[in-house]
């Protein structure tokens, strides 16, 4: 029974792959600039998750708001824009 339901849903996979792929290629058929306006979507889809991910903190010496992923942490826990108003804080 388990089997049967990953079987239903692979094919649906399969048939919804095939739809999306014939329906691009007629699109690119039909117009070059029909194409340009469905490439332009997926293209929007693939960068928006990414800054929507990054969150923003803001530093604890100067207060300016930075990607979290560059912030410099101290021991008690202070997020820092860099190594310099770290280290200038930490006196
Ligand atoms: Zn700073």
């Amino acid at each position: 029974m388990k089997y049967l339901i990953w079987l239903v849903i692979a094919l649906a996979v399969v048939v919804w792959f095939q739809r999306t792929k014939k329906s691009m290629t007629a699109g690119a058929a039909s117009s070059p600039d029909r194409e340009g306006a469905r490439r332009n979507p997926f293209a929007r889809k693939r960068d928006e998750p990414r800054q929507q991910i990054e969150a923003m903190v803001q530093c604890a010496h100067c207060g300016i708001h930075f990607p979290v992923s560059e912030a410099v942490v101290h021991a008690s826990g202070a997020l820092y824009c860099s190594e310099e108003h770290r280290r200038l804080a930490s006196f």
